[in-house]
């Protein structure tokens, strides 16, 4: 049965991903009465991902594992976690509060993280959940033994696409530039498979199909031209677009919408904070949102 909300807080954490679980567990480690709220997607991005890499100490782990082992840290530093999405944040003279629940404290970490980037081409909208997907290890299993596509060129992507090529016939890589921005080691270990191939310097235009994906429209940047690449599906891996909707229209933000913060993570915005996948500047990997996370808390510990 959830708890029922505690009206007031030292610190709120917004967003039960990596960095909100690490910097909720810091805040309560710190003695600060802590509540940490998350949209039921506990966990975030690394929730699905069959293995997790690059992280020391973590030999072989399953993101699911990692995210238990997360959340369970938090509770035993006596977090008070709330599942349910925060749709507003209103700040009242240095002080913040959730109209949603009536929670409210003094300092604000914010750890909404970011949303998968979509193509934004004809056929994707229509298509999603029919053949275009944005997990791997979720829906890889329906297109085993049948060609699909990965579109990107970074850690993300080629870690999907290694998972994919476990299952599927052949798996294309699309990418739009010359060099992936992958890690060398995920490179070579895709490059080494026979069922692995590359599109470099090709954009998609479009993702044809009726009631399920038949083929991608491909353009060649070389050399102007289009062909059609016949795919029973399409997994996007484009980036991340950071989720700061909550955050004051006025907070400063960089062009993609992650918002701006000093050397405590704190934003313009007194006594509210941003990290990991949220914030400008993201590092884009798991050490660095902890590491945010860390800084946020204590941050906050040393203000308050
Ligand atoms: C495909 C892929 C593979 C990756 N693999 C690795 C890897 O192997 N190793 C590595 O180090 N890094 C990896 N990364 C990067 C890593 O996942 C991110 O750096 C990290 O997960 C960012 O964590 P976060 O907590 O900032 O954001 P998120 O993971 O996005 O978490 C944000 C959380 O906030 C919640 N939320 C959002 N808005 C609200 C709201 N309004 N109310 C309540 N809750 C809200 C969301 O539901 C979510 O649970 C990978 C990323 C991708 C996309």
């Amino acid at each position: 049965m959830p708890r029922a909300p505690r009206t007031s807080h030292q610190v709120i954490v917004i967003g039960a991903g990596v960095a909100g679980m690490a910097a909720a567990a810091e805040a309560a480690r710190c003695g600060l009465q802590t509540a940490l709220f998350d949209d039921g997607l506990l966990g975030g991005l690394i929730t699905n991902l069959g293995a997790v890499h690059g992280h020391p100490g973590l030999v072989a782990t399953t993101g699911a594992d990692l995210v238990n082992t997360m959340l369970g840290e938090a509770l035993a530093a006596a977090v008070d976690y709330q599942p349910g999405a925060v749709t507003e944040l209103v700040s009242m003279g240095g002080h913040w509060s959730l109209p949603d629940n009536g929670a409210s404290a003094s300092r604000v970490i914010l750890a909404t993280g970011a949303a998968l980037r979509t193509l934004g081409v004809p056929g994707e909208a229509q298509l999603t959940g029919r053949g275009v997907s944005q997990c791997a290890f979720c829906d890889g299993g329906l297109y085993r033994d049948r060609d699909v596509a990965v579109v990107g060129g970074g850690d993300g992507a080629f870690q999907e696409a290694l998972h994919l090529a476990e299952l599927c016939a052949n798996v294309t890589m699309i990418l739009r530039g010359r060099k992936p921005r992958a890690r060398p080691t995920f490179v070579r270990q895709a490059a080494d498979l026979g069922n692995m191939h590359f599109r470099w310097q090709t954009e998609v235009r479009e993702i044809v199909g009726d009631g399920g994906v038949d083929s991608l429209r491909l353009y060649d940047q070389d050399s102007g031209g289009e062909e059609e690449l016949s795919v029973a599906a399409v997994f996007p891996f484009i980036g991340l677009v950071p989720r700061t909707a909550l955050a004051p229209a006025a907070a400063k933000r960089d062009d993609d919408g992650g918002l701006m913060v000093d050397a405590h993570m704190q934003t313009d915005q007194p006594g509210l904070y941003a990290i990991g996948a949220a914030r400008a500047g993201h590092g884009g990997q798991l050490a660095h949102a902890l590491a945010d996370a860390k800084t946020a808390a204590q941050g906050a510990w040393r203000s308050i």
